[in-house]
């Protein structure tokens, strides 16, 4: 049987006044789950599909990954990605990348290229050229919103905090039909961040893990926090060595984040299907699948 578990970011709404997009973001992560769904009912490796339910919400503006990323401090958009077979442990990712619609699938490209796991800014940007993935004008990238959260943020109005708990950084999770796990997550990051900050998401054992012995991984939230404890793979150990189902395992996670006061959430499918999210944020738009069942949404 196939489980499949996608997020739409760790934040919240109310307090930025943005309320009606939570039912947007619902009707989104549904459709596109429901695309991966079909795909992996259908035989699809789970590889394949993370990385494309991760493509279509990188397409997706109302989401802070490819279109609709947030901007830097200098106004850039600057994009991290990752993904990860958890059938040999194979991992590709891309951290500080420009102009290219998907990061997910030049992480991709970095994973069947084989040399490297991860490739940063003009680098990355060099090698997805020759893999033949087109270059954009950032004008494909800036959407309004993420404008006037830049101006906002650049006026002293938007607080740290606020600029961490933005939503919209994207995840997926899957177990395939012949039992096999896979993990990817995209993000634009943080409004305002340092030129060069890399965030969690392109981090192995941070923001992404898989390893089909145990579990799949992605996070949201302050990605420094899932880089101090190195989540992912953290809560991976967990299952392989403790045993735990991914609902114990998420329990366990969100308590890993409390000595630090981390901010986010993490979806997990573990190798026996059993999905499960949990978040300390306010909200994290998620959809699932469980072993073949329903379709589910909660924002
Ligand atoms: N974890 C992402 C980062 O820190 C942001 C997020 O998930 O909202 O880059």
């Amino acid at each position: 049987v196939y489980s499949l578990m996608i997020h739409g970011g760790a934040g919240r709404w109310e307090e930025l006044g943005r309320a009606a997009e939570a039912t947007a973001h619902g009707g989104v992560l549904r459709d596109i789950a429901a695309t991966g769904c079909e795909m992996l009912s259908g035989g699809a490796r789970a590889l394949d599909v993370v990385e494309r339910v991760v493509a279509l919400l990188e397409d997706e503006p109302l989401f802070n990954a490819g279109r609709g990323s947030v901007l830097n401090a200098d106004g850039v958009v600057t994009m991290d990605a990752a993904i990860m077979d958890g059938r040999d442990l194979r991992a590709g990712a891309v951290a500080s990348l420009q102009r290219f619609a998907n990061p997910v699938r030049v992480a991709r490209a970095v994973l069947e290229h084989g040399d490297h796991v991860l490739l940063m800014g003009e680098g990355a940007a060099r090698f997805a050229l020759a893999q033949g993935f087109a270059e954009l004008p950032d004008s494909y990238f800036l959407v309004p919103k993420r404008q006037d959260e830049w101006l906002r943020w650049k006026d002293g109005l938007l607080t740290t905090d606020d600029a961490v708990l933005v939503h919209g950084t994207v995840g997926a999770v899957a177990r395939d039909l012949r039992g096999d796990l896979a993990a990817a997550t995209s993000t634009g990051g943080r409004t305002g961040k340092h030129p060069g900050r890399v965030g969690d998401s392109c981090v192995v054992g941070a923001g992404v893990y898989a390893d089909s012995t145990s579990c799949a991984v992605s996070t949201t939230g302050r990605g420094e926090d899932f880089m101090r404890t190195a989540l992912a793979k953290s809560l991976a150990c967990q299952v392989q060595w403790l045993g735990l189902d991914a609902a114990a395992a998420a329990d366990a996670a969100m308590a890993e984040l409390e000595p630090i006061g981390g901010s986010g959430g993490v979806i997990i499918v573990d190798r026996q299907g059993r999905c499960a999210a949990r978040f300390n944020t306010a909200h994290m738009p998620h959809a699932w699948a469980e072993l073949g069942g329903e379709l589910q949404v909660a924002v």
